[in-house]
């Protein structure tokens, strides 16, 4: 059982329901439990493609899943948001990050944990420091 901390962001349409469906959805994750979660907050978009202006939260999952299979979870559940891949810094409808997944340390080409530049960002700080 391994215990994960997970940022959740959303800049494109209902962003308040995106964030609510991810928390739903992460604690229905199979062999998971969504254990805390965050205050929801807005920030500014980063980089020259950014769009509108953030929602961003976070929550710590208990989960027996590895950190791969966790990772294609989340991916599922923003494909069934309506997120398209569509490369870094575009707006999207949800985007599901693992920040930590407990004192694993992964440097793979699909995952790398923990997920340094997402933890340096202020607004992923001001979300763990509520859970
Ligand atoms: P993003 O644009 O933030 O959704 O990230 C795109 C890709 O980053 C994903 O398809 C993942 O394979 C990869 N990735 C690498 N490390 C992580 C991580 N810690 N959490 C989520 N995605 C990650």
């Amino acid at each position: 059982m391994t215990l994960c901390e997970i940022a959740i962001g959303s800049n494109l349409g209902n962003r308040a329901g995106h964030i609510r469906f991810a928390f739903r959805e992460l604690n229905r994750l199979p062999r998971t439990k969504l254990l805390k979660r965050s205050q929801v907050r807005p920030s500014a978009p980063m980089g020259k493609h950014a769009g509108p202006e953030y929602l961003n939260a976070a929550g710590i999952l208990q989960t027996t899943l590895s950190a791969i299979g966790l990772l294609v979870e989340l991916k599922r559940l923003e494909a069934l948001r309506g997120r398209i891949p569509n490369g870094h810094w575009r707006p999207r409808v949800l985007d599901l990050d693992i920040l930590t997944f407990g004192k694993q340390r992964i440097n793979k080409r699909i995952l790398q944990v923990p997920h340094n530049s997402a933890l340096s960002r202020t607004f992923v700080s001001h979300a763990l420091a509520d859970l």
